[in-house]
């Protein structure tokens, strides 16, 4: 499995039922993006377009999708943003850290991990406190 570091983007009317990995679908008369899951795993993960859940911007060359994709329902755990057609890891970023000696910091993400997988969906929530989380950890390793 590859994990893709860049996506492409397509404008579509329907999502098609067979994904290319490295494409992100974007239907805007369904307001939903579609994509297979960056690692490579083949799973696809959608991402409704609505208040309180993603939102995509389009600056004319690449799209951003916000706020993070957890893919906490697939065995892979992906966690990544997809932001100007770049893709960017939270794993790598976190397991930096582990490296760091950050034990303490990885077993409140790991007591997270869990809570989000026994909801089994990447709910508005969950995405919340994910953004919590990496906002609160990122100005504390400033
Ligand atoms: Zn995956």
């Amino acid at each position: 499995m590859t994990r893709l570091d860049a996506v492409r983007h397509e404008f579509v009317e329907c999502i098609p039922e067979t994904l290319i990995q490295g494409v992100v679908y974007v239907s805007i008369a369904y307001a939903t993006v579609a994509h297979s899951c960056c690692c490579g795993c083949g799973n696809v993960a959608y991402t409704p377009l609505a208040p309180g859940r993603w939102a995509l911007t389009f600056d004319g060359r690449s799209i951003s999708l916000d706020p993070s994709i957890g893919n906490w329902s697939f065995p892979c755990q992906s966690h990544y943003w997809i932001e100007r057609n770049r893709v960017h890891w939270h794993a790598a970023w976190t397991a930096e850290k582990i490296q760091k000696g950050r034990a303490r910091t990885l077993q409140m993400i790991n007591k997270d991990i869990e809570r989000t997988d026994g909801a089994k969906s990447a709910t508005t929530a969950v995405q919340t406190r994910w953004r919590g989380w990496f906002a609160r950890l990122r100005r504390r390793f400033k």
